[in-house]
């Protein structure tokens, strides 16, 4: 346990103690620089898979791919700014061309400005659904065809809790991740025939980088749901490492919601 309350697990083992289960695999984890993505090239590279870290600020990459070694595991950084289907399909090629396969994907890397509907404009828009959606999307398309080709993979795609109901100031990015969430159920049905495993974990309110500004909203926000706290990336991470591993040989296209409760009440 770390002094938040909130558990480690598979981000504190490493390949030899855990068995390796993700051995001689390759995981590509989007928006792996920070926070959740950072915690889940962790736990996957624990879990004993060759890592390849991206995101787009190449010095924290470095961070995250020294701190695996560190651990014992495998990891390169492949930087990556995920807009549009030219920087996605670039990137899974740069991550097969440098690991020579991708296994396991995880749609990790995303965006979340929050604002009035009347505010917002069409720039962000497009902006919100370049990283959130065309990105993940193009990935898929990219990857999920040589998994299949190989009879196996796993996709894990990171949504939100505010793409299961409505909030208001969230309207642009819940109604990203709620397309993310559709995409999940549309690719397990098109690749988990061919063994490509497709899901989501559905995150509660997460303590990041990226939500630190957020300051005492992000607790307000997770008083709604039973844990009544926020999580800590690990606990995100753990689930998303579970998706990916054959220990949820049996899930397609599930929305695991990682939410302290908060959608169940
Ligand atoms: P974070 O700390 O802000 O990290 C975001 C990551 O995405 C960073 O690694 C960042 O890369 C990357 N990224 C952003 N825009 C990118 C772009 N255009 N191209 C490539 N990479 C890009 O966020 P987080 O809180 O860990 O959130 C991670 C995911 O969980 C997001 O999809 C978010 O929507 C989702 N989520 C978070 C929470 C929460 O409360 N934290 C709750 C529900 C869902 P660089 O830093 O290198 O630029």
């Amino acid at each position: 346990m770390t002094g938040n309350g909130t558990t480690n697990g598979a981000a504190e083992r490493t390949a030899a103690d855990s068995g390796a289960e993700l051995a001689g695999q390759v995981a590509l984890v989007t928006g792996a620089t920070s926070g959740i993505g950072r915690a889940t090239a962790l736990a996957l590279a624990g879990l004993g898979a060759r890592v390849l870290v991206s995101g787009r600020d190449e010095e924290r990459g470095g961070q995250v791919v020294a701190a695996v070694r560190a651990a014992g595991g495998t990891a390169d950084f492949v930087r990556a700014d995920l807009r549009d289907e030219a920087s996605a399909r670039a990137l899974a090629r740069q991550a097969t061309a440098l690991a020579g396969r991708v296994d396991i994907l995880v749609n990790n890397a995303g965006v979340f400005p929050f604002g009035p509907t009347a505010e917002t404009a069409e720039y962000d828009f497009d902006a919100v659904f370049g990283t959130n959606v065309k990105a993940p999307y193009f990935l898929v398309a990219e990857l999920a065809p040589a998994m299949a080709a190989r009879g196996g993979g796993a996709v894990v795609n990171v949504t939100t809790m505010v793409a299961e109901f409505g909030a208001a100031g969230m309207s642009l990015y819940g109604a990203s991740k709620a397309a993310l969430r559709l995409l999940t159920q549309a690719w397990a049905a098109e690749f988990g025939p061919s063994g490509v495993r497709v899901n989501a974990v559905s995150p509660g309110p997460t303590r990041t980088e990226g939500t630190a500004g957020m300051g005492s909203a992000l607790d307000e926000l997770a008083k709604g749901g039973p844990a009544g706290r926020t999580a800590g990336p690990e606990e995100i991470a753990e689930t998303i490492a579970f998706l990916a591993s054959p220990r949820a040989s049996f899930v397609h296209g599930a929305l695991l919601p990682v939410d302290g409760g908060r959608l169940a009440v």
